[in-house]
């Protein structure tokens, strides 16, 4: 398989945000090619496997020369504005469908319809379990009536989601006790979490670790797919405490249920991912956040990614926020380095029929199948599925104008 067969491979990108819709200077253009805080103090970001490939395959798109400096890229790229890049950029990343994280409160990222219009990709959202809960702490929940508050808010939420998301990883760490706390556990856990807020009258972040539980049980019995951030991550994270092997005891726990639990990123701890995905029928993963990054090496993290998981539970994402350059280089890359993992497939005699199989499987029919989707560029609305109690509806997407009803 030559790189080039793969490159109008349709790809469903099953998490990702939005894009920075204001004009970035070059400070905060830098700053959305790291994870961490204070990074410009010691060097610049652009001295990076992402940087050198923000200017080596970003800059034509922006109509530069390959690899032109950081300073002429950030230039350019505030004259033509944000608008223009991001369509160039997302046009260029061909993904046909994006579902994407809502839960970032950034209020520079363009919105999910102006999104959907840059990058003509059908937009999905995934409902974040932890902000949910937040607002119904903001909107004045009580020990007592949290549980019923949250399921009320979860349930006005569903309409418009395909997805959940937990971000246990940052706010306690995947080592949770695996059970499903009970109703007077949660009242208990809930009167200390909003007494402690009216306390220090900040704004609501949850980190209790019967709640988060609590949450992400509700959310499994919701039937729609859950994320689970695993791995790499931004200064909030514990690394240790996000290898998706600490997540076991649950997994385990919830595999009656049977809702699908979608591991994200895992790098790099991914192969444990892939050991997860291959022994727990109800476990997928990806390599999101590593894609991009690692730009030419991808070909050996989707290796090792693949190497042990089966194909069917392997799935594409970006996890790109703030820049498109990372939606146009998370596709790229994937692309490219999928089309190098199944040439070593062809040498050894597989044809064409069976390689273009497992690119469509990690491409974009897992992620079909497990969220429901309509497979991209067929405008219509999903079917309801029997499995859910959520409902489905019809997604957003770019021909449907912003007047869509969709939300
Ligand atoms: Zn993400």
């Amino acid at each position: 398989v030559a790189p080039e067969a793969l490159e109008g491979l349709r790809l469903v990108d099953h998490h990702c945000h939005s894009v920075v819709a204001s004009v970035l200077s070059r400070p905060a253009l830098e700053d959305l090619l790291s994870e961490g805080q204070g990074m410009r103090a010691t060097g610049s970001n652009f001295d990076s496997f992402m940087g050198l490939s923000v200017r080596r395959w970003c800059a034509p798109v922006l109509g530069l020369d390959p690899g032109a400096p950081p300073e002429e890229y950030a230039e350019r790229r505030a004259d033509l504005g944000p608008a223009e890049v991001n369509r160039r950029l997302l046009g260029q990343a061909a993904v046909g469908t994006m579902l994407v994280d809502t839960g970032l409160g950034d209020p520079r990222l363009a919105s999910m319809n102006d999104l959907a219009a840059s990058a003509g990709s059908t937009v999905h959202e995934i409902v974040r379990l932890e902000v949910v809960a937040e607002q119904v702490a903001a909107a004045g929940s009580s020990g007592a009536g949290f549980a019923d508050d949250f399921a009320t808010a979860l349930a006005q939420r569903l309409p418009g989601a395909v997805g959940l998301k937990s971000v246990l990883a940052y706010r306690h760490g995947l080592d949770v006790e695996p059970r499903a706390p009970g109703p007077a556990e949660v009242r208990e856990a809930a009167g200390e979490w909003l007494a402690g807020l009216s306390a220090s009258a900040g704004r609501p972040r949850l980190s209790h670790p019967v709640l988060l539980r609590h949450l992400i049980w509700e959310g499994l019995r919701t039937g729609l797919p859950l994320q689970v951030h695993c791995g790499y991550g931004d200064t909030d994270l514990d690394l240790l405490k996000a290898d998706p092997a600490q997540l076991t005891g649950l997994i385990r726990a919830t595999a009656d249920l049977g809702t699908p639990i979608m591991l994200l990123h895992c790098y790099p701890f991914h192969r444990n991912a892939a050991y997860l995905a291959a022994v727990y029928p109800h476990v997928y993963f990806d390599v999101g956040f590593a894609v991009p990054w690692v730009s030419q090496a991808v070909a050996t993290v989707l290796s090792e990614a693949m190497e042990t998981a089966p194909f069917h539970k392997f799935l594409y994402s970006s996890d790109a926020y703030g820049l498109a350059e990372l939606h146009y280089l998370g596709a790229k890359r994937f692309r490219q380095g999928l089309a190098q993992v199944l040439a070593g497939l062809s040498a050894e005699g597989w044809d064409d029929a069976e390689t273009t199989r497992i690119a469509t499987l990690v491409a974009s029919a897992n992620a079909e199948r497990v969220y429901a989707l309509q497979p991209a560029g067929i405008n219509r609305p999903s079917l309801p599925s029997a499995a859910r109690s959520g409902g489905s509806t019809p997604p957003r997407t770019p021909s449907a104008g912003s007047s869509s009803p969709a939300r």
